[in-house]
């Protein structure tokens, strides 16, 4: 009953005031074919082993009764600028299952065919996005970061019309459906929506809704509730910020309708791990020269889509101060826990108030040298056992170590060697905290396009290989995964929003 009412107009209608949801079918598709079955995931939320019946399932085939599917209406901030009413324009909600130990998870189609919040696109999903979603969520799930998660992966059987051109014409490629889960997958457009509708006492309910079911930690009542709601959002965002940083990962499309209330990574679209570490970097073409999502930006493009939400909220809160202050403190809550993620990915007992200037070093020699992210880290781990510095740093370099630049890694070691002597704990916890906090395998964006080249040709070794190695990222499962980008790869191939 959260839901003010139902809606049955024209589905390619994208206006539905006053309504959160829509209550609309997936297309139907004739000749499915199945890519990936994640068979864990399945038996984690209650729907138990693949059959080969499910297939139909698996594309929102002939659904029992029982099963009444929605799209929902969200709003949102783009690229800064207020975009009205958006909605889930490709994904389809199947409602919520129950596992055997009473755990709730929300099931949803994506590419299975046009809602009333489609607006004028297809509400189809190309095999290219669809792997690209149901492999990197499944990644970072396996990294320790909040995120969605990715149950299957099937081909339509349909071909989908893209504007990409070849030669001057449109580009057909295989449409494909990925069933995603996840506790909840409402966005701060939810609740802008509804704010900026003026449907306070809906807004109401939805947050009540949210607490009740996914903030048990809240337990306080009246104002302080809702104070408590925002509060926890902050830090849920801020953490996620810093799991992001460590990890490497660039979302790429940061705008409040791809931002989760729960603190999920949500919209798998133009993300990429980063291999060269540059804060300046994005996979998003559409992006540029902005870069406003570009990687080092994260934190204070978070903070500005809380304040969209502190404003959505306000009408509930009433007390700008709070607000205020709340966003203000979040950007001290969120260097401080970046700060001490690094310092566990270089080994460091705790955090030290000369750190910063550290830090602020190392990230000058990470972009001056142009040094792999993820490899740095997995080298200075290697740091007791090598003699000749160089050696260990070159391979991860995209660029020649000439001999200044050689000076200047060979200094800051001598640095990190010194603030390391320091430590408080053992050799052998230092090296536990990096190996638990520095992954060995990352979903490189050119490991992706391979696998996508791959399956295309109807061949699925790749993909099993990947799912293999991104289920054990911190271990070195396929040492030809552990080296940079090959330069024939640019850092965007195949990094499309489409
Ligand atoms: P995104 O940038 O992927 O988060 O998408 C922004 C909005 O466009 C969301 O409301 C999506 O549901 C919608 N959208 C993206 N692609 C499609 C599509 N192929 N068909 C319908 N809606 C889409
Ligand atoms: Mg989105
Ligand atoms: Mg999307």
């Amino acid at each position: 009953d959260i839901f003010p009412g139902d809606y049955s107009g024209n589905p390619m209608q994208r206006n539905t005031p006053k309504v959160l949801f829509a209550t609309i079918e997936p297309a139907g598709f004739d000749s499915p074919k199945l890519i990936a079955f994640n068979e864990s995931l399945s038996q984690e939320i209650g729907l138990g082993k693949y059959e080969a019946k499910d297939l139909n399932f698996l594309v929102g085939n002939n659904l029992p009764e029982n099963i009444k599917t929605y799209a929902t209406a969200y709003a949102g901030h783009q690229f800064g600028n207020w975009a009205g009413q958006l909605g889930d324009g490709r994904a389809i909600l199947a409602g919520e299952i129950t596992s055997r130990d009473g755990k709730k998870t929300e099931i949803q189609w994506k590419g299975a065919g046009a809602t009333p919040y489609s607006r004028h696109a297809d509400g189809r999903a190309v095999l290219r996005s669809s792997v690209r979603e149901y492999l990197m969520s499944e990644a970072m799930y396996h990294l320790g970061v909040p995120t969605t998660r990715a149950l299957s992966l099937a081909f339509t059987g349909e071909d989908v019309v893209r504007d990409i051109m070849y030669n001057g014409n449109p580009q057909l490629e295989k449409g494909a459906v990925v069933i995603r889960t996840a506790e909840s997958f409402l966005r701060f457009g939810h609740f802008e929506l509804l704010s900026a509708q003026g449907e306070y006492k809906t807004l109401q309910n939805l947050v009540d809704f949210t607490i009740d079911n996914y903030y048990p930690e809240i337990i306080s009542d009246g104002i302080q509730k809702y104070k408590d709601f925002f509060e926890n959002i902050c830090t849920r965002t801020a953490d996620l910020m810093t799991e992001w940083f460590r990890v490497g990962f660039v979302h790429g499309v940061m705008n409040t309708d791809n931002m989760s209330v729960l603190g999920l990574t949500i919209d798998y679209g133009p993300y990429s791990m980063m291999d060269e570490y540059d804060l300046n970097f994005t996979p998003n073409t559409t992006d540029l020269p902005g870069r406003r999502y570009a990687f080092g930006k994260q934190g204070q493009i978070s903070q500005w889509n809380l304040w969209q939400l502190a404003n959505a909220l306000h009408p509930l809160i009433k007390d700008e101060k709070f607000l205020e202050d709340t966003l203000n403190h979040y950007g001290t809550y969120f260097w401080e826990a970046h700060d001490k993620m690094l310092c566990r990915k270089f080994g460091f007992d705790e955090l030290r108030e000369t750190d910063e200037e550290f830090f602020i070093s190392w990230q000058g020699l990470m972009q001056e040298l142009h040094l792999d992210y993820t490899l740095f880290f997995n080298q200075l781990e290697k740091l007791n056992l090598a003699s000749d510095i160089k050696a260990l740093f070159e391979n991860i370099s995209y660029s020649a170590l000439d001999d200044e630049k050689t000076g200047k890694l060979e200094d800051f070691i001598k640095k990190y060697e010194e603030r390391l002597s320091s430590n408080t704990i053992s050799k052998e916890e230092s090296l536990s905290l990096m190996k638990h906090s520095n992954p060995k395998f990352t979903l490189r964006n050119y490991l992706l396009y391979q696998c996508i080249e791959e399956i295309n040709t109807g061949k699925n070794g790749m993909l099993e290989k990947l799912t293999h190695a991104l289920e054990n990222p911190y271990e070195e499962l396929y040492p030809e995964f552990s080296a940079k980008r090959p330069d024939i790869y640019d850092d965007t191939a195949g990094c499309s929003t489409l």
